[in-house]
């Protein structure tokens, strides 16, 4: 299926860039008018996933995040949060809710259970040393369509 529109960034994995990021994507959305609640759930996810890419991915280091957000034929958005940081060696493990490899404490292991709460589809793609790619769909509502 190929998007009607679709618009990239890319930045370094600074946290101080989730926010960017967040606006980024709200700011696509925006043009077809979605819910406050829908806009709600895209902000929450990309805030997850953008979050995993810096802290998981990169850890102490510094990498480029990529985000494309794109727009389907019928409202759906997707968005692709990409790093080419460390990768997830077991994906089903990490999508459980409640695990975490924070030795720390400060995380809760539960960013993924919310990404699939707010969105209608989570899909991870992830290679040890080369990095990770989340795509996050939704469909939205069209109200004004
Ligand atoms: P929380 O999101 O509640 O603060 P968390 O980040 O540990 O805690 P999840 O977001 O569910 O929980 O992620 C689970 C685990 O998956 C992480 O602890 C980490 O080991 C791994 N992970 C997630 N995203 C990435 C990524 N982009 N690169 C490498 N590892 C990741
Ligand atoms: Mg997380």
């Amino acid at each position: 299926m190929k998007a009607i529109n679709s618009v990239k960034a890319m930045f370094p994995s600074r946290s101080v860039n989730e926010g960017f990021a967040r606006s980024v994507v709200a700011s696509f959305a925006s043009t077809v008018d979605p819910t406050v609640e829908e806009l709600c759930d895209i902000k929450m996810a990309v805030s997850e996933a953008v979050t995993n890419a810096i802290v998981h991915g990169y850890r102490d280091t510094l990498g480029m995040v990529y985000i494309t957000v794109s727009l389907y034929p019928g409202g759906l958005l997707r968005i692709k949060v990409q790093d080419k940081g460390c990768g997830i060696p077991n994906i089903k493990q990490a999508m459980e809710p409640l695990y975490t490899t924070c030795q720390t404490g400060e995380r809760a292991g539960l960013g993924f259970a919310v990404m699939e709460e707010m969105m209608d589809r989570v899909h991870v793609r992830s290679t040890v040393g080369k990095g990770t790619t989340v795509t996050l769909d939704k469909k939205l509502s069209l109200r004004g369509a």
